[in-house]
């Protein structure tokens, strides 16, 4: 197992440039998730870091070596894929050994350490089955076994779950963690799934067009979003956000105020804010609750639609001054369409970002 570093890492194809000098260390041991949305170009760093993919600038390091130039093998890195890639004819047994068969590996060593992989994933009941006889689950941790036995240094994975359907995704994604857990592995994952990013990671890279927009633990990008982009990308639903006038920016705060918002001053670095300016307010549903609130933000609308999950109820409400805003209440409520209503938040719980 071992450390991973890029410095200013680069890809271009031709005269396009994909992947535009992305720096991270990533630690042994550290379970990375890339998360962004298609075509920002995670696909693209994770095959640079197999070697599949040329690297056009930079510096790659694998456990202390510069490994730019190395074959794929060399890097002793694994790569499991969305795809499973397993071959229909062989066996689970064969399957998850084919490395070592292919490496010359001698026999005895082999049969362990198909075994031992095959007790990691519990499927040491299925080996002697074909691929044909088994879930789309158990094909993906077959490829998964195949990898386990080359013991890697670092533990590549490309939306290894996007195949498989909701349940079986929610099942796999936990014995992922487990995994990591068991082999104490260095291990890179790509995902467009956020809510795959947040449980798996230690940390999350998030990416946009080639470029890092913020590197950190689930929660602090959570909590603290670096950009609008980051705001918007992670939490579900979306983070509501609005244009407003800055009316007031000194000693910590900010006040704000737009057509369908009072004036409220939020606790935020006055940085570039200034008085007569533009902002966006940023809110996450969650944090946005009906009621009349004389000493928080409120925006006054109606219900448009609503969404009635049992554990929280998801409303859309046009505003009266215009624009559309979606709140998510605890618990099952019932609202009619068309109903009037108050939604405030805690000047605490909102975010500002510069203009667009
Ligand atoms: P992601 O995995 O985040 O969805 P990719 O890494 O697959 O994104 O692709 C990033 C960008 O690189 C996309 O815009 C894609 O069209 C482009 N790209 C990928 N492979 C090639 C290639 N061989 N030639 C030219 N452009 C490519
Ligand atoms: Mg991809």
């Amino acid at each position: 197992m071992a450390d991973v570093k890029l410095i200013d890492l680069k890809k271009s194809y031709g005269s396009v440039d994909i992947i535009k000098g992305v720096s991270l260390d990533i630690k042994h041991g550290e379970f990375v998730v890339f998360v962004g949305p298609s075509g920002c170009g995670k696909s693209t760093l994770l095959r640079m870091i197999s070697g599949l993919e040329e690297i056009s600038g930079g510096e790659l390091h694998i456990d202390g070596k510069l490994v730019n130039e190395a074959q794929p093998r060399e890097r002793e890195i694994a790569m499991v894929f969305q795809s499973y890639a397993i071959f229909p004819h062989m066996t689970v047994r064969e399957n998850i050994g084919f490395g070592l068969t292919i490496a010359g590996t001698p026999k005895a060593e082999k049969e362990q350490a198909v075994n031992e992989a095959a007790r990691i994933l519990q499927m040491e009941h299925l080996l002697d089955r074909k691929p044909g006889q088994l879930s789309g689950g158990q094909r993906q941790r077959v490829a998964i076994g195949r990898s386990i036995v080359r013991k890697p240094k670092v533990f590549l994975f490309d939306e290894p779950l996007s195949n498989l359907d909701a349940a079986l995704r929610v099942d796999m994604r936990m014995e992922i963690g487990k995994l990591h857990k068991d082999l104490d592995a260095t291990m890179i994952y790509v995902t467009h799934d956020q809510v795959e990013a947040m449980t798996l990671a230690d940390k999350i890279v998030v990416l946009r067009a080639g470029e890092v927009m913020q590197v950190g633990s689930p929660l602090e990008l959570y909590h603290n979003p670096a950009n609008q982009f980051v705001a918007g990308f992670l939490g579900s639903p979306k983070m509501n956000f609005l244009e407003v006038d800055v009316k007031e920016a000194a000693d910590g705060r900010v006040t704000v105020a737009s057509p369908a918002l009072e004036p409220v001053s939020i606790p935020h670095a006055v940085g570039r804010y200034a008085a007569g300016g533009r902002a966006i307010l940023g809110v996450r549903p969650q944090f946005l609750h009906p009621g009349e609130f004389a000493d928080r933000g409120h925006l006054h609308g109606r219900v448009s639609l609503v969404e009635r999950l049992g554990t929280e109820t998801v409303l859309n409400v046009d505003l009266t001054a215009g624009g559309r805003i979606v709140a998510a209440l605890d618990g099952d409520h019932a609202f009619d369409l068309g109903h009037e209503l108050l939604l405030g938040f805690e000047p605490e719980r909102a975010h500002l970002f510069p203009p667009g």
